[in-house]
This record gives C-alpha cells, structure tokens and sequence, in this order.
C-alpha cells in the first residue's frame, strides 16, 4: 500500500544510500557517530531490557540494532524498500533480532495500536510532507504511560550553515539535497505538534556534533540537531 504522508523522492534519496548505510566512512557517517548518544539519551529515560520499542523510519537499522543490543524488542518500520533489505541483511552479521517491516507509520499504528512501550523516530520528521500526521500516528502506536523519542534539525541559520551548507556543499559529507531547510522544524513547533497530539514534552536537548573530531555530545544548545523525549498520560 503507497502511504499518503511520504514523498517518493526522499525514499529515493535513501534508497540509493542503502549498500553503504552500515560503512561508518560513507554518506551515513554522521548518523553513525550520532547514534551512541541518542542511544544515551533513551537509555537513561527508559529500561530497554524487554521493553518494546518501535523505530520510525528507522533506515538502515543503526538505532533498531543498538537498543536491540541493550535488550530491548524492537520492530523497525521505513518505506524505502532497500534500507529494510540492507537492515534485514546485516542482522546476520550482528546475530541480534529486530523485527523489520516495510511500513509507514499510520499502517503499524492502525495495527498496534497503544502497543509500544517507547518509539522513536530519529532524523525523519524533516523528510515527511506532513509532520503532524506522523507525530500523531507515532502517539497512536505509544502505550499509555509510555515514551516518544525523537531528533531533527531546527529551523534556524545555524542548523542551514551546519546540515545544508556545512554537510551537504563544503565538506560533501552527505548528497546535495538530502535536507529542505524549510521543513526543519523549531523546538516549539514540534512541541506544539506534540500536544497536539495528547504528548507531554519532557525534555529537549541539543545534539552536539563535530564532523571533523567526528565526536558528539549532549548539549544546551539546541539550534542545529536536538533530541525530545514526551510522554503519552498513562
Ligand atoms: N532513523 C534512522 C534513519 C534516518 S534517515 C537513523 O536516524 O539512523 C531517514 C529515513 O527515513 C530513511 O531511511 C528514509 O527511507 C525514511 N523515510 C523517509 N520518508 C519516510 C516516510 N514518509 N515514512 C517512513 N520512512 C521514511
């Protein structure tokens, strides 16, 4: 089934990016040296061990794979056809479990609903034509009680000068046109999306990043990448 709130181009995008997704050189290299930190980040908000856990656009499986490691049972759900296939595939190196599905957000939350007992969605909102649909669905497919983690870009100068110009023209870290600068969204508006949405924000935090030190960190600042943790009311 084609999901309406997804653009075909974006899934393209990183389709083409799927056979290098696990090289830690390739174009997926900033997300490979944010992902110890995000995985920081839910750990210290949540116990993985036995927990269900969903991942929204969850590519290559970077995230899927690291809160699998901590024990945690993860269902990793992306549209783009070879993420999942590369996903699937590397599971056999990794020998850990994750349940891979090539889905969209509205299809996993209309079947579990109310089922996970965190989901994250990490670096997608931004790629997606309607971002309050997905905000909603990823509260639909939440339990009672539990958490929705999620990281993006902001929408300001810095975040342009850092992901687009920085990224994206100077060091040709990842492919010209990965990001929009316009569907960048502010901490506040993806709070209000949030509430919106029946979540409780609990936290935003920035996502400090060195490209070059290759290094990131937990920061104050939150005016290029960010992370969020809101709850649904038990
Ligand atoms: N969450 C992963 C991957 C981020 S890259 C991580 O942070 O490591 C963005 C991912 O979102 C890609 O794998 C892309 O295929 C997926 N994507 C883009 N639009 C989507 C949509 N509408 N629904 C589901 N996945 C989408």
């Amino acid at each position: 089934m084609q999901a309406a709130n997804v653009s075909p181009e974006e899934i393209a995008r990183f389709d083409k990016l799927a056979a290098r997704w696990w090289d830690a050189d390739g174009e997926s290299r900033p997300l490979h040296d944010l992902n110890p930190v995000r995985l920081g980040y839910v750990a210290a908000r949540m116990e993985l061990r036995g927990a269900r856990v969903a991942d929204v656009g969850c590519g290559g499986g970077l995230l899927s794979e690291a809160l699998a490691r901590q024990g945690a049972q993860v269902t990793g759900i992306d549209l783009g056809e070879k993420v999942i296939e590369i996903a699937r595939l590397h599971l056999h190196e990794s020998e850990l479990k994750v349940d891979y599905r090539m889905q969209s957000s509205a299809e996993l939350a209309a079947a579990e609903p109310g089922s996970f007992d965190a989901v994250c969605c990490m670096e997608l909102i931004e790629h997606v034509p309607d971002p309050a649909a997905l905000v909603a669905d990823l509260a639909a497919m939440v339990k009672p009680g539990g958490q929705v983690f999620m990281s993006t870009l902001n929408r300001t100068p810095a975040a342009f000068g850092a992901a687009i110009l920085g990224a994206e023209y100077i060091m040709r870290m990842l492919p010209r046109g990965t990001h929009h600068y316009a569907q960048f969204l502010k901490p506040s508006e993806l709070g209000r999306l949030l509430r919106h949405a029946g979540l409780q924000l609990e936290d935003v935090s920035g996502l400090g990043y060195n490209p070059l030190s290759r290094k990131a960190w937990i920061s104050r600042i939150t005016s290029i990448n960010y992370l969020l943790s809101a709850r649904k009311p038990a």
